[in-house]
């Protein structure tokens, strides 16, 4: 992480962003840490987006990683980063390659020409894996997989499909504990000591199932189909991975599409899918030979009129599943019985006296 900082500092510009670039004050987007507005580089007019951050150490995080992974063609593209002074306060003026095309399901939403296919559902979420499976090489959950933060580059028919909006990213910390404490030489480690970080990736994975479910169908697997917000009874249900694929609108959709669910919703992270078993599924890893079977999804979206109560809840979903998993982290630090490690634990208990964490039962997370 060291080197991620080290990377940051020296590929920050200081100079003034006005040098290079004009900017219109156009508004993008808004999001929770402020406003995305459009901006021209002076040197050929080609234009961008910039989104403005207070200098702090999360914000710092969030360009560090996201710049780390933006040569991946489905990782939305950082072009330079400024650290400036801006109305009075010191900033990261991060510019990106403008996305021009909109959101993922509102271009669904849009199309005119005909039912949105199963075959088309895969190819977008081989797309979406793929910038997954990047991040997840690189030792990084995004943690924050929802629908706004998929953006088409180009308006319809062009445009590839890109993942934005590192805000809640996390670099696994895994390596860093083999390297540098003694005992965790991965030879002594217990299974849940090596993979912290399967936590975080598999929040990834929960969002990839629900973003899957909802471009099957146009609804997402912890709402009614009539789009009624979701009740206690179903929240309850939702918990215990009591989610179905109701007629009409699943009938005709393959059962490998199913299954693939299926295993990216499995409630217990440490069962879900991994993002390589996501890869190689055929559903995604063979997509041209997927059924062009027509959904329900363009036209279930237009009926929908609780878009925003959908995006938030799933915001509040992966709010809740973060804290949860990171107190299972500590949990499964805390619990291994490692000999190594319990020898390790009784001399810091006799030198200091020790305290307990409690956790709550990951299956107590509300998706
Ligand atoms: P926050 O982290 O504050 O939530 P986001 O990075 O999600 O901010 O951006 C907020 C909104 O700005 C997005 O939902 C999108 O509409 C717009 N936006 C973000 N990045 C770009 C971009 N590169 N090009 C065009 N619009 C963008």
């Amino acid at each position: 992480m060291e080197n991620n900082k080290l990377y940051l500092q020296q590929r920050v510009k200081t100079t003034p962003i006005s040098d290079d670039y004009q900017i219109t004050g156009q508004v993008l987007g808004l999001g929770i840490n402020g406003k995305v507005v459009e901006c021209y580089s002076l040197a050929n007019r080609e234009k961008f987006a910039l989104k403005v951050l207070h200098d702090c150490v999360k914000a710092r995080r969030e360009v560090e990683l996201h710049w780390k992974v933006s040569t991946c063609k489905h990782i939305v593209n950082i072009k330079d980063v400024y650290e400036n002074e801006y109305a009075g306060h010191k900033c990261l003026l991060v510019v990106m390659e403008c996305m021009e095309g909109g959101e993922l399901f509102q271009r669904i939403q849009d199309r005119q020409d005909g039912a949105f296919t199963e075959r088309e559902a895969a190819e977008i979420m081989r797309d979406i894996a793929y910038a997954v499976k990047f991040l997840h090489d690189h030792n990084i959950a995004h943690r924050d997989l929802k629908p706004e933060n998929l953006l088409y580059s180009k308006p319809e028919p062009f445009g590839v499909l890109k993942l934005t909006d590192f805000g809640f990213a996390k670099e696994s910390q895994s390596q860093e504990l083999s390297l540098q404490t003694p005992c965790y030489t991965p030879y002594y480690v217990a299974p849940e000591v090596l993979g912290p970080d399967r936590y975080d990736k598999s929040c990834d994975i929960w969002s990839l199932g629900v973003i899957m479910y909802i471009l099957l169908c146009g609804f997402p697997p912890f709402y009614s189909s009539h789009g009624l917000a979701i009740s206690p009874g179903m929240k309850k249900r939702i918990r215990k991975g009591e989610y179905d694929f109701p007629e009409p609108e699943w009938h005709h959709v393959s059962n490998d599409a199913k299954t693939l669910i299926r295993g990216m919703l499995t409630i217990d992270p440490s069962g879900r899918l991994t993002i390589d078993q996501v890869i190689s599924n055929r559903w995604i890893a063979q997509y041209t030979a997927v059924p062009k079977t027509p959904l329900y999804t363009n036209r279930m979206l237009k009926e929908m009129n609780n878009w925003p109560d959908v995006q938030e809840e799933m915001t509040r979903s992966l709010a809740t599943m973060r804290v949860d998993y990171d107190q299972v982290q500590i949990k499964n630090l805390e619990n291994s019985n490692n000999p190594l490690l319990n020898k390790r634990r009784k001399k810091i208990d006799t030198a200091s006296g020790s305290a307990s964490t409690t956790v709550r039962d990951p299956s107590e997370t509300v998706i």
